[in-house]
């Protein structure tokens, strides 16, 4: 599942939209910044708030400039942007229309975004701003990903207050997420360095679309990455992502290299990408390339967006592609979004007994001690205290 806000599969369109705006507006204004008395309409406003140069782009001369942040290196004239919408060739400066303006800001537990081996039983401060660098049919985030900035309600929230406020309100960290964090890069780069003084964690999920030079940049700040893995050929990512599967399959490599902590998440769609042989393959280059003791979440699709035809996926689907990563050979393998499957929980793959009992979000028992199995022992990948 990616980093969303929950519809209730029987919401209405009409429904689903109140409640993601209200839940956006509530937390935002109300609870997470501490002023109970102030309305969305005083805290939030429309337009482009502030602007900031950016350092990741190339002068091509003529004005024209090449942007350097992700694989789609978009090549953009004067008064232009690129492919993500927030970001702007000014006199042949680059600006990121979004720095300190988040759309969204949450205060989620740890397991929504997915992650079961960070903080079990934490809450992740949790931000975007608009914008994003796919354009996924399925996108569960599209309201603020595929909006221009001017167009949705942001705040004005500078690094230093987004990190003062996660502290405050117990967060044990920050969680770049709901649409691409790279889009927001000098932003996330900047309050990333904050969270660290701070004590606290800086987390992200994101859909490692990413050139290697600012990742490796942001990994020596990065405590864990959530990848989605959307599916495994080139062809699903070039028709229903407008993006590469490749840059994506090196950003994981390089996560671990960097020893990022990585879990990675699949949206196992109906008829697009439920094919058991490339969800094994998948699987067997994960554990070839990134470790049998990477954790994978197969996480359940609902009819949004632009694929509101196709039905959600039938849980016995979810289970085959467990069966799959298991014989793969992956020893952590959840199921996301279908809330009471055994396997939201964490099973050791040595003794086999269940060491993190899960609910929906909901943690129950936690029998990891100091990184280990309490029963027989066994290391368990993740960040734990
Ligand atoms: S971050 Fe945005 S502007 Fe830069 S290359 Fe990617 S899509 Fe284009």
């Amino acid at each position: 599942m990616s980093d969303k806000v929950i519809p209730n599969p029987q919401l209405t369109k009409r429904e689903f939209l109140r409640f993601c705006g209200t839940s956006f507006c509530m937390l935002s204004a109300t609870c997470l910044f501490g002023f109970p008395q102030t309305s969305r309409a005083q805290m939030a406003k429309k337009g482009l708030i502030k602007t900031r140069i950016s350092p990741y782009f190339t002068p091509l001369g003529g004005g024209e400039i090449q942007c350097e942040l992700c694989p789609h290196r978009c090549r953009v004239a004067k008064g232009k942007r690129g492919l993500c919408r927030v970001r702007e060739n000014r006199d042949g400066k680059y600006y990121s229309l979004v720095y300190g303006n988040p759309c969204a800001v949450h205060l989620d537990p740890i397991e929504k975004k997915p992650f079961s081996h960070v903080l079990p039983g934490t809450t992740s401060f949790s931000l975007a701003t608009a914008g994003c660098n796919f354009q996924c049919k399925f996108c569960q985030n599209w309201e603020i990903s595929q909006a221009f900035p001017e167009d949705i309600y942001s705040y004005e929230v500078p690094p230093e207050l987004m990190v003062k406020r996660a502290k405050e309100i117990g967060a044990r960290s920050i969680a770049y997420t709901y649409v691409e964090p790279t889009i927001f890069y000098e932003y996330m780069l900047d309050i990333c360095h904050l969270t660290k003084k701070a004590g606290l964690l800086n987390v992200t999920h994101s859909n490692g679309f990413i050139n290697p030079t600012p990742l490796k940049n942001l990994c020596k700040v990065l405590d864990a990455a959530n990848i989605d893995l959307k599916g495994f050929t080139e062809n699903f990512y070039r028709e229903l992502c407008s993006g590469e599967l490749s840059p994506v399959l090196e950003t994981l490599k390089t996560l671990k290299k960097e020893k990022v902590h990585v879990e990675i998440t699949n949206l196992v769609i109906p008829t697009k990408n439920d094919e058991t042989s490339v969800l094994k393959e998948m699987c067997l280059w994960i554990k070839k390339e990134l470790g049998a003791d990477t954790p994978i979440h197969f996480s359940r699709f609902y009819p949004l967006y632009k694929l509101k035809t196709l039905p959600p996926t039938p849980v016995s689907t979810l289970d085959k592609a467990r069966e799959a990563a298991l014989s793969a050979g992956l020893e952590y393998v959840y199921i996301g979004n279908a809330p009471g499957h055994e396997a939201e929980s964490t099973f050791c793959p040595k003794c086999k007994k269940m060491i993190i009992q899960r609910t929906g979000y909901m943690v129950g028992e936690i029998n990891v001690k100091a990184g280990r199995c309490r029963y027989c022992g066994k290391p368990i990948p993740g960040i734990w205290a």
